[in-house]
């Protein structure tokens, strides 16, 4: 199988078509191994425009949202970022290639650390990895450019809210545990402007600011 041509394919037929323009975004998403991140029995549907399985009842997301939420961070290449949500780490390595440092948290600890040890292995040295509940946000390492949230929340969190530089972005799906819309709240100052872009459909995101467990 010819995972770079299906991958530049991706890049084309999903995201540019669907209006994605941001040359560094399009750029990460020719280069990062997508099919690296998948288990092994899902290797052929890699480049499938859709979310797939990653064991835990989670999923790797859609190509195109993962295109869509780096987009709306507007990463420069300077500063922080904080993902909450690590996964397989495929939504870690995009941003590890546009920003200086990447913070991620994982609240299941066998995702986070295949995450970790693969990301080691791909040569990222600009990422730093937490196991726990990233709904509270990485006080220590605030404030943050950026903050993208990979699960549904029940609304937006204000301590994450608080946790952004002057303005920095969060990007995170809101709504029900079924759907959910993509917001970008922008910090201006001591106020926050919300701007809505698309529907969705997130694993919850569970934890203190989240839904409860269960
Ligand atoms: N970004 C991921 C990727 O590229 O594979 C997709 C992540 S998946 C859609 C959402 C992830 O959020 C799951 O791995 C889930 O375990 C995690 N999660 C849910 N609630 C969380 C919380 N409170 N803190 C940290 N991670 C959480």
């Amino acid at each position: 199988m010819d995972f770079n041509t299906e991958r530049q394919r991706m890049v084309e037929n999903q995201l540019k078509t669907r209006g994605i323009t941001n040359f560094r975004v399009l750029e990460a998403m020719r280069k990062v191994p997508r099919h690296s991140f998948v288990p092994p029995e899902l290797i052929s549907s890699a480049y499938h425009d859709g979310p797939l399985s990653i064991g835990e009842g989670q999923t790797i997301s859609q190509p195109y949202m993962v295109a869509l939420m780096t987009e709306c961070l507007e990463l420069k290449g300077e500063g922080k970022v904080l993902e909450v949500g690590t996964g397989s780490g495929y939504q870690t390595a995009i941003l590890a290639e546009l920003a200086k440092e990447v913070y991620t948290i994982e609240i299941h600890k066998s995702l986070s650390d295949k995450a970790r040890q693969l990301l080691t292995a791909l040569g990222y040295d600009n990422i730093e990895f937490r196991i726990g509940d990233g709904s509270k946000g990485w006080e220590e390492e605030s404030p943050f450019g950026g903050i993208i949230v990979t699960a549904g929340s029940p609304d937006i969190p204000s301590t994450l809210q608080d946790q952004l530089t002057d303005g920095g972005r969060l990007v995170i799906p809101v709504g029900s545990r079924f759907l959910q819309t993509l917001y970008r709240i922008t910090r201006v100052g001591d106020s926050f402007h919300k701007e809505a872009f698309t529907s969705c459909v997130f694993v919850p995101l569970v934890g203190e600011h989240g839904w409860k467990a269960g």
